[in-house]
């Protein structure tokens, strides 16, 4: 018996829908630009709603929904319920639900819905539209968000919403334009192609090509190119490591539009509580991995004893001066509160801030000078397997 006739039925309306849009864009889509074309109405309609769509479902139904990463006001909610119902990915309910067990059983074909270790294609697109059984509907693991009302309402009312939001609103905003076909082809159909298929790449480019910093016991990888493409999701095993941390590029330069976006609204009072990995417990977990692969390379060099003692007294000392440094800051962090609270005016002399952070800023620069050296070290590593017994 061939492999395909052993694998579950097909979900016929799953894949008319999910099939069907791909078909019209690489068909009806150029050929309407080249005989018609599309003018630069249509085109800033098609961004603004790829925008609302792809950051709906990052920052709403990811971010938000799925991991608790923030809280958001009404307003926010309300869009993102909207947006998530115009990238036609499933009610939030539905998505959240999927998403947790995604990472409760990351890599398990049995558990994990878009398994990675099931290939590129099954983890991209073939879990949605066959009858797998760990792609079944269960609600237990987001009681939680059914107790949303934007979400509960925004399940009752999918279906004339995600026509509302894909056909009504291309429709109308073609009508404003004077051409209903371009804008229904442009900001309709290629705008939901491309945007469902960059959130794909999450499940499955982002779980083959890239780096594993925090975690290399699961397939999720770090890859800034993705994130290109995805609002900032490609860096994908910090997030299966840290889920909770509201950004998944954690460093400044990092292309993480939703983590920006999240920022920006808790200027403006739109979220709140956003939460976030320390940069002591990130570079925790970094060094740990380093370690231990730099470990399991000793093993293979001629003088194996001599470098592993090499490792372990470098890393014991990054390891010491990490440590200091993160004491140091949070009992400079206290000053700070001491000096703006009268209650603990008496403390300050006790903490004496300037002092304290004289000290810091000697201590990270010892750090950065050890941050280096380790660097190093881990460099000759990566050189030496010519030198392997
Ligand atoms: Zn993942
Ligand atoms: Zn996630």
């Amino acid at each position: 018996m061939s492999s395909d006739n052993s694998k579950p039925p097909i979900r016929w309306l799953n894949l008319s829908v999910l099939g069907i849009p791909p078909l019209v864009a690489v068909t009806l889509v150029p050929w309407y630009g080249f005989t018609e074309g599309y003018d630069r109405f249509e085109w800033i309609s098609f961004i603004v709603l790829m925008v609302f769509c792809e950051m709906s479902i990052t920052a709403g139904y990811h971010r938000l929904w799925s991991h608790k990463a923030y809280k958001a006001h009404p307003i926010m909610k309300f869009i993102f319920a909207l947006g998530g119902a115009c990238a036609l990915q499933n009610d939030c309910i539905t998505w959240a639900s999927d998403h947790r067990r995604h990472h409760l059983h990351v890599d398990d074909n049995d558990q994990d819905p878009y398994s990675a270790n099931r290939g590129f294609w099954y983890s991209h697109f073939e879990w949605m539209i066959r009858e797998f059984e760990s792609t079944k509907d269960d609600t237990s693991n987001v009681r939680d968000l059914l107790k949303e009302p934007i979400l509960a309402w925004q399940r009752k009312h999918y279906l004339i919403l995600l026509l509302l939001m894909n056909l009504g609103l291309p429709l109308l905003l073609g009508w404003l334009n004077g051409d209903i076909w371009g804008s229904l082809l442009l900001a309709g159909f290629l705008r939901l192609v491309l945007s469902q298929h960059f959130t794909y790449l999450i499940n499955s480019a982002a779980h083959i090509w890239g780096s594993r910093s925090y975690d290399p016991t699961q397939t999720a990888r770090d890859n800034w190119f993705i994130s290109l493409f995805t609002f900032g999701e490609g860096y994908h095993n910090y997030h299966h490591t840290f889920a909770w941390d509201y950004r998944n590029g954690i460093k400044w330069y990092h292309w993480d539009p939703t983590k920006w976006l999240i920022r920006l609204c808790s200027w403006l009072g739109l979220t709140s509580e956003l939460r976030r990995c320390s940069v002591y417990r990130q570079e925790r977990t970094r060094l740990e991995v380093q370690y231990k692969n730099a470990l399991q390379k000793c093993e293979t060099l001629i003088d194996s004893m001599l470098w592993r003692k090499k490792l372990e007294q470098e890393y014991q000392q990054l390891i010491a001066t990490l440590n200091h440094w993160a004491e140091l800051k949070q009992q400079w962090c206290q000053a700070k509160s001491a000096q703006l609270s009268s209650e603990l005016h008496d403390k300050i002399q006790e903490l004496d801030p300037e002092s304290i952070r004289h000290r810091y800023r000697l201590l990270k620069i010892e750090l950065q000078g050890k941050r280096r050296s380790w660097q190093a070290l881990l460099n000759t590593f990566t050189a030496l397997p010519y030198q392997a017994a």
